[in-house]
């Protein structure tokens, strides 16, 4: 809040214009520049929101004669992405590598481009990004990657996916963070190759053809990822919920996914269970929203329970000790 109101005083509220015009102005070279060192890529260029950077990536690298292959459970704005890049579209199988591995052989597309979500939003899960990675080197493709999730969260100092797995910054890796979740402000980022980052700047319609995010917002994200990178204890505290959830909920009817990260779905199958259980939950004063179809796949409404570090264990107490009442 301090650098927002910093930032608004020294720069504006709004940046006046789009970034190629004159709207790019110190606090988001500044943040570009902090981006691209805490990630390890080259270079990084700002969105005003994660839909939008998705939305210009896919269609400023692939087009019409180019393929795309996409984990079925990818985010909407990925999939949005593909519809306008006109390019071929194949999905495969939730973090199926075989099955990815056999539509990429039989790919005769001169560009190749792997989409995917890095955690899966509605399931918490990882994508096995070695493999994905090892597959793009393989066959020539590039690996678009959807951190939303993993950034400021996964892998040391909250680097991301790529740490979390120990990963370089590879040259065909196209990595995407927002800025609206664990750092805690809005907007986006790519993070990539020099070369790969001016292409975007050049081409991705999203980045060039609207107003800069607001300078204030670029001020407090520079706070937030000092934030981000000196909050190992947030973090530890974060896992400890994320066990204290799971080991607390062993043994009822209900099935938690294998998710090792601060999405915790519970999954309760019915809708109207789904709706009853969440309602029930909200009047004991906790607030826990019920995922249904067509969000997710049929007979698996779930509860969605995201962690945060400002939750406390006896606040995730109260939670386990609420759904075993209610199973
Ligand atoms: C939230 C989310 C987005 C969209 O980001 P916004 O900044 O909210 O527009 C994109 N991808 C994934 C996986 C997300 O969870």
């Amino acid at each position: 809040v301090d650098a927002a109101c910093a930032g608004a005083r020294r720069w504006g509220v709004g940046s006046g214009a789009s970034h190629l015009v004159s709207g790019h102005q110190t606090p988001h070279e500044a943040l570009e520049q902090k981006l691209a060192a805490f990630t390890g890529f080259a270079r990084a260029l700002l969105f005003s929101t994660g839909y939008m950077a998705n939305l210009g990536i896919v269609p400023a690298l692939v087009g019409r004669g180019d393929a795309v292959f996409a984990d079925k459970l990818n985010h909407a704005s990925l999939i949005d992405a593909v519809q306008l890049s006109r390019a071929d579209s194949q999905r495969y199988a939730h973090g199926d590598l075989a099955a990815l591995e056999r539509l990429l052989a039989a790919s005769g597309a001169r560009r190749k481009l792997i989409l995917t979500d890095a955690v899966f939003s509605m399931d918490g899960d990882l994508a096995p990004l070695p493999g994905l990675l090892a597959l793009a080197e393989r066959f020539d493709a590039w690996l678009v990657v959807d951190d939303a999730h993993g950034f400021g969260v996964l892998g040391p100092q909250g680097r991301g996916s790529l740490a979390h797995f120990g990963l370089p910054a590879a040259e065909r890796i196209i990595y995407m963070g927002t800025l609206g979740k664990a750092a805690g402000a809005a907007g986006a980022f790519v993070a990539a190759h020099e070369s790969v980052v001016e292409w975007l700047l050049q081409r991705a319609r999203t980045y060039i053809f609207t107003t800069g995010a607001s300078p204030l917002i670029a001020s407090a994200l520079c706070a937030s990822l000092e934030m981000i990178e000196r909050g190992d204890a947030r973090r530890t505290h974060l896992r400890q919920l994320s066990t204290q959830l799971r080991d607390g909920l062993a043994g009822t009817r209900w099935q938690l996914l294998p998710s090792p990260t601060a999405i915790q779905p519970v999954i309760i199958g019915d809708n109207f269970e789904a709706l009853r259980v969440a309602d029930a939950l909200y009047e004991r004063g906790l607030w826990v929203p019920a995922i249904r179809p067509p969000t997710v796949a049929k007979g698996s409404a779930r509860l969605r329970v995201s962690l945060s570090a400002a939750h406390t264990a006896a606040q995730v107490g109260q939670l386990v000790d609420a759904l075993k009442e209610l199973a």
